[in-house]
């Protein structure tokens, strides 16, 4: 249950988590030197009230660490979120799987109205079959290129420069409940990019499992981060 498929190839996994609610009512609470085992219904308010009043520090006591499959183009969304740590699958010094996002029929879509205020719109179903079929052409003859320059003896980190940002790459990520929220509110919110929206549904799922208080403070604050 801590892995959730996404796309067709790709998943977001919580590999490991130091994660609850607890943590965040006992930071708030060592202030006045005192610690709490267990949650009971006052701690629920106090962590309401530090989302509402934007106390967002004793959210930060908590780790999740995530193990991504997505395609380039999503994570290159992702890492612009500083507050966390990356480490990438390396195109240096490994051989990049022939693994490539082509969407489903119905994600095939046309962009209507002006930059900033766009909505996205389902195109005809034969316009959707032709876009898959040139993105798939488009991929082999880039991945026939760059195993034909491998084959030569190029460099991977030379070879790789043919490839497309619709390759599949993974990633660890690990964030605490602060910044994940920040992430959530931009990336899982209508103006985000269809895709990175798939993943960052993930996340939250799998970030109100650890933390189903903080993650009810959060919906109740607007979805927006302390
Ligand atoms: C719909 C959408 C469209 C976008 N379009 C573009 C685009 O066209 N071009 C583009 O370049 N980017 C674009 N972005 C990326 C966006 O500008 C942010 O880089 C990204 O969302 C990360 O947000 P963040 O800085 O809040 O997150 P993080 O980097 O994780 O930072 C979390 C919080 O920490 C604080 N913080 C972090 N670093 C600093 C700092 N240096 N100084 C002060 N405070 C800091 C801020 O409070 C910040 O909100 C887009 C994002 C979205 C969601």
């Amino acid at each position: 249950m801590d892995r959730i498929d996404v796309l067709a190839d790709g998943f977001v996994h919580l590999d490991s988590a130091m994660a609850d609610d607890l943590s965040v009512v006992n930071a708030a609470r060592v202030s006045f030197g005192t610690r709490r085992d267990a949650m009971d219904e006052r701690d629920e308010g106090l962590i309401g009230f530090l989302m509402r009043e934007r106390h967002g520090t004793p959210f930060e006591h908590n780790a999740f660490r995530f193990h991504v499959r997505c395609p380039i183009f999503v994570m290159r969304e992702w890492i612009r979120h500083r507050i966390g740590s990356f480490n990438e699958l390396s195109g240096r010094y490994a051989k990049i799987d022939e693994a490539f996002y082509v969407p489903a029929l119905e994600d095939v879509r046309t962009q209507v109205g002006k930059p900033g205020a766009y909505t996205f719109e389902a195109v005809d179903m034969e316009t959707a079959e032709r876009t898959r079929a040139a993105m798939e052409a488009s991929y082999a003859a880039s991945y026939a290129a760059y195993e034909a320059m491998l084959a030569d003896g190029v460099a991977k980190e030379v070879a790789r420069s043919v490839l497309p940002v619709g390759i599949m790459t993974e990633f660890w990520w690990t964030v605490n409940a602060r910044a994940l929220m920040n992430f959530l509110s931009l990336r899982n919110a209508e103006h985000a990019q269809r895709e990175i929206r798939r993943y960052a549904e993930a996340v939250e799922a799998l970030f109100e499992a650890r933390m189903p208080v903080t993650h009810r403070a959060f919906l109740e604050h607007g979805r927006s981060a302390p």
